[in-house]
């Protein structure tokens, strides 16, 4: 693999935000071949995932016998030789298979008259747009089952028809009937990233909620789509200035609703990649220098007041130029994504990053200097006892550590104190831990 090829194969590991692969398989209903086997390659692309294709009612019936369990969902033409009103639709709903109708045309009307459970979305069947828009889709359904979402909303009906859509996005969902105990569930499920909640609720109503839910999530980490009946014309205003990404007036179609979530949701993915890129070292996915140095201010600055001890490390992987002399570029790539994958094993609770090539650092909140001493210890023997594989060789690396424990000298200061021992470690045979 040439460098260029390798870096597009990294964008492309990163583009798919470091989710599991996508295993279960799409099918495709639709009686003209070449557009099937179009829309079929275009999946195939950008989710390497199995799809399988039916031309007829008949084949779509074969296929669920077999796979019915297995289906993230079905894209379906309403209009087949063997079922021209789409009937396929209620073949979908009773197999338990969500589905994705294609349709010649459609209209106000078009929902209510494909009134099925578990149709997600229907799309204009040779738009131009449309089959980047079904290829969008399916990477949105599957992502959603890793995504929770609150809803809030003092009526039960109401809260049971919007839980009853966002499983069919495949959500994770909570719900509650009023802001305070919402309230009470983001405090307990941080990762939520999206709510919906009602204006008017008993004990906390929808502003209040989203102005105490915004001192606990910044609008990168949590959307909060407001969302109410009221008439009221400045409501939506008074959401946003209250903290809210977005707002919908009821009543609101489900298209209008499921558009605004995917738009909210992407949204917050794209600062998720923003973030990762401008924080993370692509190559072994740890912290990078400008994170470390941020972060760490951070910790110290916060330590004053607890007075915690923290151990400063410095890392760097002896002859490390040899390995790349000996086996290549690769293999040196491949020893710096193991060398990362146990330094985050051992020390991934603290702060730790990739600061250089083959140089790394880290901060650990130690409460004195031995335990911290001892973490090194134990990582600088792992390292050395690490096996790594490579085209019918073993690899074999040792590391050297220089360290300091303290508070009082700040961050610069103990990294440069660090970086002497480490020197002193390097002079005075490598494969060692010298701490001060
Ligand atoms: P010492 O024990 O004194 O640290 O010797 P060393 O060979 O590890 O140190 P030196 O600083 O001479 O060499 C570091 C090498 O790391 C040189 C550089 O080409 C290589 N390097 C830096 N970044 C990367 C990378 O991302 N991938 C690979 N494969 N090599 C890298
Ligand atoms: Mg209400
Ligand atoms: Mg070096
Ligand atoms: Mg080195």
């Amino acid at each position: 693999m040439n460098w260029q090829t390798r870096d597009k194969q990294r964008d492309k590991d990163n583009s798919a935000n470091n989710l599991p692969k996508m295993v279960n398989p799409i099918l495709i209903v639709e009686d003209q071949e070449s557009s099937a086997v179009v829309l079929k390659e275009k999946i195939v692309k950008e989710w390497n995932v199995d799809v399988h294709i039916a031309s007829t009612l008949a084949d779509a019936k074969e296929l669920l016998k077999k796979h019915r369990r297995e289906y993230l969902l079905a894209i379906c033409d309403l209009n087949l030789p063997d079922a021209p009103d789409g009937q396929i639709l209620d073949l979908m709903d009773k197999a338990e298979v969500k589905s994705i109708a294609l349709t010649g045309a459609f209209g106000p009307k078009t929902r209510e008259s494909l009134n099925k459970q578990l149709l997600v979305d229907y799309v204009l069947k040779d738009a131009v747009n449309s089959h980047n828009y079904i290829v969008n889709l399916v990477g949105r359904i599957y992502k959603n089952q890793f995504i929770k979402v609150l809803i809030a909303d003092d009526s039960k009906s109401a809260l049971a028809i919007l839980k009853d859509k966002m499983v069919l996005l495949n959500f994770q969902v909570f719900t509650a009937e009023n802001g305070a105990d919402a309230l009470q569930i983001l405090e307990q499920n941080q990762d939520i990233r999206l709510v919906l909640t009602d204006y008017e609720m008993p004990q906390m109503d929808g502003f209040e909620f989203t102005v105490k839910a915004r001192e606990l999530l910044r609008k990168d980490q949590l959307a909060i789509i407001g969302l109410s009946s009221s008439n009221q014309a400045d409501l939506g205003s008074m959401f946003i200035k209250s903290g809210a990404n977005d707002f919908l007036a009821k009543p609101y179609s489900f298209e209008e609703l499921f558009s605004r979530i995917n738009m909210n949701i992407d949204s917050l993915e794209h600062l998720d990649f923003i973030n990762e890129l401008a924080n993370k070292d692509t190559l072994t996915k740890l912290y990078n220098r400008r994170y470390f140095f941020a972060d760490g201010f951070k910790m110290f600055s916060e330590a004053y007041l607890t007075e915690n001890k923290y151990t400063v490390a410095m890392f760097d992987v002896d002859f490390f130029k040899k390995i790349n002399d000996t086996y290549g570029h690769d293999a040196g790539d491949e020893v710096l994504i193991r060398f990362s994958s146990l330094l985050n094993e051992k020390l991934g609770s603290h702060l730790i990053a990739r600061i250089g090539g083959e140089e790394f650092a880290a901060v650990i909140k130690s409460g004195g200097s031995d335990a911290g001493v001892k973490l090194l210890e134990d990582f600088r023997q792992a390292v050395h006892d690490m096996i790594i594989p490579w085209s019918g060789d073993d690899i074999r690396i040792t590391v050297s550590v220089g360290a300091v424990t303290g508070l009082n000298e700040g961050l610069d200061q103990m990294l440069k104190t660090a970086d002497m021992n480490l020197y002193k470690a390097k002079r005075t045979g490598r494969n060692q831990v010298i701490a001060s």
